[in-house]
């Protein structure tokens, strides 16, 4: 278990040291998870800011999006963190990081404004700074995990992923990897419940978190969205949509990507456990997904895969399962017992002595 030195498992506790948060929403993106955090409610963002969570150190963010402070005042913190002023903290990505070796005469991402030059300060130059000086590091966001939609083919800014970008290897100053938290935009409790799991392992208060090789917390993705939608007993015996709107059916002939994606939010909801895409009626277009948007396009055509599944369970078992499932019910299950009823006998099958 890796614990930052200004925590002791007793002083989490009573002092109270607070964790700073930088988030960088510079990055090639559009602020979505910011946006989608604000509507969280395991835990609540406000939760974490006051400290209410029983145990865990307060957490102290600084977010362009979500700030009072504007300009000079605000990019103070991004130089505080640098010279060592804000510690610990931790460093939250948001959108995609750009190529500036291939920027032209431009720039492609900044942020704040070099005092001496008065040039703009590049996302990446941020990156270089703050990256190797953090306890743990954050991509939140498709963009800052894997690129995401700056990076399609054909983008003209070289647009990549954080670990792409800092090397597959990286490590924050605690020998933590960089923690991906992919989604377009990602599940809001998803972004705080991994900001709390973080903050508690900097304090020594929980094991090192558990991600799989694509970076993920694995108890939020282990789980494909086919494996936890409320669709996918009706893909088992063979009721599928031919058409958005068509009621109660699998959505895969019109496009759903849940068999293969990995993304709990099926299961979780989306806002205090409501929506969930396929369970309300969308297409998975597989946004959490590595090889988003790029593999999963055009978006709303079922892949051939999905399509021949769909066909073999159509029209070979699926029609059979419905069959015995309708007449077992019919005939036994939905049945009270027979001695549920008026008689001058009791039929229970009862032979005790009253
Ligand atoms: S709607 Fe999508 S995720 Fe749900 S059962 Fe069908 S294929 Fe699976
Ligand atoms: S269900 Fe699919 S489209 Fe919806 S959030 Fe998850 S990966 Fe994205």
């Amino acid at each position: 278990m890796r614990v930052h030195p200004e925590f002791s498992p007793r002083q989490a506790h009573t002092e109270r040291t607070p964790v700073h948060v930088i988030w960088m929403t510079s990055g090639l993106g559009c602020d979505g998870d910011t946006v989608a955090m604000t509507a969280a409610t395991s835990p609540r963002l406000e939760e974490l800011l006051r400290g209410a969570v029983p145990g865990m150190p307060p957490l102290v963010l600084y977010n362009p999006l979500l700030a009072h402070e504007t300009g000079e005042a605000f990019v103070q913190h991004w130089y505080d963190a640098e010279a060592g002023k804000l510690d610990p903290f931790m460093l939250v990505l948001e959108g995609s990081v750009p190529n500036e070796r291939i920027n032209g005469d431009g720039h492609w991402a900044g942020f704040g404004v070099d005092r001496a030059t008065g040039q703009p300060i590049t996302t990446c130059a941020w990156i270089d700074r703050l990256a190797p000086r953090a306890a743990a590091v954050m991509a939140v966001g498709t963009c800052a995990a894997y690129g995401g939609i700056p990076a399609m083919k054909n983008n003209p800014t070289g647009a990549m992923g954080l670990r792409d970008y800092l090397g597959s290897n990286f490590v924050s100053r605690l020998g933590i990897p960089i923690v991906n938290l992919p989604g377009c935009p990602v599940q809001p409790d998803n972004i705080t419940e991994s900001l709390m799991y973080l903050v508690l392992q900097l304090a020594g208060m929980t094991p090192d978190i558990d991600l799989d090789d694509q970076g993920r917390p694995r108890w939020l993705f282990e789980r494909t969205v086919h494996e936890g939608c409320d669709r996918a007993g009706l893909a088992e015996q063979g009721d599928f949509a031919e058409r958005p709107g068509d009621g109660q059916g699998c959505l895969v002939k019109i496009g759903c990507r849940g068999p293969v994606v990995k993304c709990n939010v099926p299961v979780r909801g989306w806002v205090g456990g409501i929506g969930g895409c396929p369970n309300v009626g969308g297409i998975c277009m597989a946004c959490t997904s590595p090889g988003f948007p790029d593999k999963f396009m055009p978006f709303m055509e079922a892949d051939r895969l999905g399509k021949l599944a769909a066909h073999a369970s159509r029209f070979t078992y699926g029609p059979v399962i419905r069959y015995f499932r309708d007449r077992n019910m019919r005939t036994r299950y939905e049945v009270e017992p027979e001695w549920r009823r008026p008689s001058d006998q009791l039929e229970t099958g009862y032979r005790g002595r009253w």
